[in-house]
């Protein structure tokens, strides 16, 4: 990997893959199964270092959308929000390419970004 400064959507898109694989894990045992100890504990102190990376209102934003979406963050294809499934204005989508700002879905409020 070179040394390129990774965006605060590209931590928060990490941020979101961790979580859910928390979540896999922690459902697994609910169901009664073994899991590996430490692999949950590496996922979760990865989590940690993570979050360090995250300014603190984005991170607030991706928590609260948390409880309400399975991911709260989601790509946008051909202009439309793969969350919802709303065309984006081209506001959004003129401004979302660039990769500088994070923007939300005016339908559902999740957090976009673009796949390159
Ligand atoms: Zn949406």
């Amino acid at each position: 990997m070179s040394g390129k400064i990774k965006t605060q959507i590209e931590f928060l898109v990490a941020l979101q893959d961790l979580d859910i694989m928390i979540k896999e894990i922690e459902e697994v045992k609910e169901l009664g199964f073994e899991v590996n100890g430490e692999g949950s504990a590496a996922l979760i102190s990865a989590r940690e270092e993570l979050v360090q990376k995250i300014k603190k209102p984005m991170l607030a934003a991706y928590e609260r959308l948390r409880n309400r979406y399975k991911r709260a963050i989601v790509p946008v294809k051909d202009d439309n929000c793969l969350g919802c499934f709303m065309k984006l204005p081209t506001s959004i989508t003129a401004h979302g390419r660039t990769d500088k700002e994070v923007l939300v879905c005016e339908n559902c409020g999740r957090i976009l970004y673009w796949l390159s």
